[in-house]
């Protein structure tokens, strides 16, 4: 963490878990042992019907609500799909882009990335754009290829004044919902990979301000290792980020004076 230049953010990703009623009730036992998260912004990113109870739930908690997918046109005829303007209206904050399970199983792609960053940033939302290469794609030697491109990708035509809003994680496809964590070098390797890259596309001072998070098995035993890095922001969490004790574990890691 770089608290100097940048924000620190620590993002739970529910994917498809917890009902509504859950929804509230986690909001109740995150409360009871919520540290007062001086030096971090704290997302609960929740699936889109949980939206509406989560926004309630965590309102008066310096909790923002994310989301963990957005459609890329304003509106019309895509049966299923839920706009940036949507989510928006809904005092939604934060939106993932990019999640390796959605490039896995739901036919996402770097353009489709792209189109969802422009539309989430037109509409005002902060869009966490992920990127991560598999293990045969590590085991190759080609990670590094890989993240340049789908960092290049992803910010293709995002004018300098809106990368300030922009949010990357570095998740190894490999490391999530494995138990199998990158080792902190890994982590900050490629972290400070992506943050170089960004220098050569928008200058020192945009990249000096970007926040860059690691998501990949983050859990309590790992998060004050991962976080220590400077070039590691904060952290996109799934597993932990269920269970109000293990994510406020992760969130006091990130407030260590
Ligand atoms: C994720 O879903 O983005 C993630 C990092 O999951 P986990 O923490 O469970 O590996």
């Amino acid at each position: 963490m770089n608290r100097r230049y940048r924000k620190t953010i620590i993002a739970g990703n529910w994917k498809m878990n917890k009902t509504a009623t859950d929804t509230k009730k986690f909001a109740e036992e995150l409360k009871a042992v919520m540290p007062k998260a001086k030096w971090c912004d704290v997302v609960v990113c929740v699936p889109f019907v949980n939206i509406p109870s989560a926004i309630k739930a965590f309102k008066d908690m310096r909790v923002s609500v994310g989301a963990q997918n957005v459609f890329y046109e304003k509106d019309g005829a895509y049966t299923g799909e839920v706009s940036a303007d949507m989510l928006k209206d809904l005092g939604v904050k934060y939106v993932i882009i990019g999640h390796s399970e959605r490039r896995q199983y739901f036919g996402e792609t770097d353009f489709t990335v792209n189109k969802k960053v422009h539309a989430a940033l037109e509409a005002g939302l902060h869009p966490i754009i992920c990127v991560g290469e598999s293990l045969e794609q590590r085991e190759l030697g080609i990670t590094m290829e890989l993240i340049a491109l789908q960092v290049k990708s992803a910010l293709a035509g995002i004018p300098a004044d809106k990368l300030r809003k922009c949010v990357i994680a570095y998740e190894p496809i490999w490391a999530i919902g494995t138990g199998k964590t990158a080792t902190a070098e890994q982590a900050a390797e490629v972290c400070t990979f992506i943050r170089t890259t960004v220098r050569h596309l928008y200058g020192a001072r945009i990249a000096r301000s970007i926040t860059i998070q690691y998501g990949g098995s983050m859990k309590p035993g790992n998060a004050s290792e991962l976080l220590a890095q400077p070039d590691i922001d904060g952290g996109l969490i799934g597993g932990a980020a269920l269970k109000a004790n293990d994510f406020v574990e992760i969130i006091a890691a990130a407030n260590q004076d």
